[in-house]
């Protein structure tokens, strides 16, 4: 090995910095085995308290993207564009960009992760589409987007080893928090994709990992450095995670309101945040992109991508009725008056209890189940009409789900 990890783990520890060659050194070790984890361990607790510069975070970002292949598209091919989002509460944005992105002579890459906390995740709402495959190899990834403009799988045992590692060890060393850490690991997957432009929405609030908007905009303002600074232009919005977005929450549940949302049937608040997003990274306006999600365009796009990756299409418009809960019950307004609060994070929290999500990388999901026909804060609502519907396996998941809720509710 070309550095002795005690001496860097010290200076570190004591507020000093590492060298690009150092950081590249250490990654490489690490990946290979040759850093043992209690090493790592140290030095991620180090940099938790220390942080890195700009330029250490950036360095780190491109040794871990570059601990594994690294996507490498035909010269000729267009744009490459992706969004990365922090994570939220019924955030389903990610089924219905990329297949409008798509429609917009664009490609775009999407490696996508699982669920994880109160956070729902892609690939989960795309597994509950049966026959969906996510495990694509790099060979299929191209031969699809060449086709088709896009593809959506999951990350393969050679993409970003280094963050898959390190991930693991910061797991179980309470060092997950670190910004710079946090950065690194989001934007080395995102640069592993070899993009040209990417868009981020770093979500704030109860239902998103940052709780203020200033801590969201100080994550943002590094993930967008380490892209700039590893030459993807990099834009960012900061948007609130208070209630959940659009009408649902849960895997099938979310994948139905995607597929009326393709069909030009989409909630306000959906609609916006997916063109927003999308205006970001697009060669066409946002009038054109708002377009095809009217006229079946991006419907189609998204059929196609089911088809390629031996989904059945003709499950998409009966995904409820496949995956059905036992249980459906609406959660009635206690009174008369105005929809105040709908806490994101406490649905989030029950749709997890209810079994949407996981609470260790290992849990299974229940694709079923979840949150439907959500009302929007602002909306008037008479005492007894549905402010949601609660899908639960059983009578008494419904009822906890039913208790847990009541405090995420406020009307007056
Ligand atoms: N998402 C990631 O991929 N990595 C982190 O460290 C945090 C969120």
């Amino acid at each position: 090995m070309r550095v002795h990890i005690p001496q860097l783990i010290e200076r570190k520890r004591d507020g000093g910095v590492l060298t690009t060659e150092e950081i590249r050194e250490i990654i490489r070790a690490f990946t290979v085995g040759e850093v043992p984890d209690y090493q790592m361990s140290a030095l991620a607790m180090a940099v938790f308290f220390r942080g890195l510069d700009a330029v250490e975070t950036a360095t780190l970002t491109a040794a871990m993207r570059d601990s594994g292949r690294v996507f490498s598209w035909p010269s000729d091919s267009p744009p490459k564009v992706d969004k990365h989002s922090t994570g939220g509460v019924g955030d389903k944005v990610s089924l219905v960009l990329a297949p409008l992105l798509a429609c917009d002579e664009l490609w775009v890459p999407m490696v996508s992760g699982r669920g994880l906390g109160i956070t729902g995740g892609t690939l989960d709402k795309l597994e509950s589409i049966p026959g969906f495959d996510v495990h694509l190899t790099e060979d299929q990834c191209l031969s699809q987007i060449e086709r088709l403009g896009l593809f959506m799988a999951g990350q393969t045992t050679d993409f970003c080893p280094a963050d898959k590692k390190l991930y693991a060890l910061r797991d179980v060393t309470g060092t997950v928090p670190s910004r710079e850490l946090i950065i690194a690991s989001i934007m080395s997957k995102k640069l592993a994709e070899s993009l040209d432009r990417l868009v981020l929405d770093v979500k704030f609030g109860p239902g998103a990992f940052m709780k203020t908007r200033e801590d969201a905009l100080k994550l943002a303002e590094g993930l967008q450095s380490a892209g700039q600074e590893n030459n993807v232009i990099t834009q960012f919005l900061l948007t609130p995670m208070a209630e959940p977005l659009g009408r649902t929450v849960g895997n099938a549940l979310e994948v139905e309101e995607a597929v009326e949302t393709l069909q030009g049937r989409g909630a306000p608040d959906f609609v916006e945040l997916t063109l927003d997003l999308c205006e970001r990274v697009s060669n066409s306006p946002r009038e054109r992109l708002a377009g095809w999600l009217r006229d079946g365009t991006a419907w189609k796009k998204f059929t196609a991508l089911v088809a390629a990756q031996g989904g059945d299409v003709t499950a998409l418009e009966r995904i409820t009725k496949i995956h059905r809960a036992p249980e459906v019950e609406p959660f009635l307004a206690p009174r008369d008056g105005v929809l105040r609060k709908l806490d994101a994070g406490t649905l989030g929290a029950a749709s997890v209890r209810l079994g949407a999500g996981r609470r260790r990388a290992s849990d299974v999901i229940d694709c079923a189940v979840g949150f439907s026909g959500l009302r929007k804060c602002g909306d008037t609502l008479a005492q007894g009409e549905p402010v949601f519907w609660i899908h639960a396996r059983t009578g008494a998941d419904l009822e906890t789900a039913r208790h847990h809720l009541t405090a995420a509710v406020e009307i007056d």
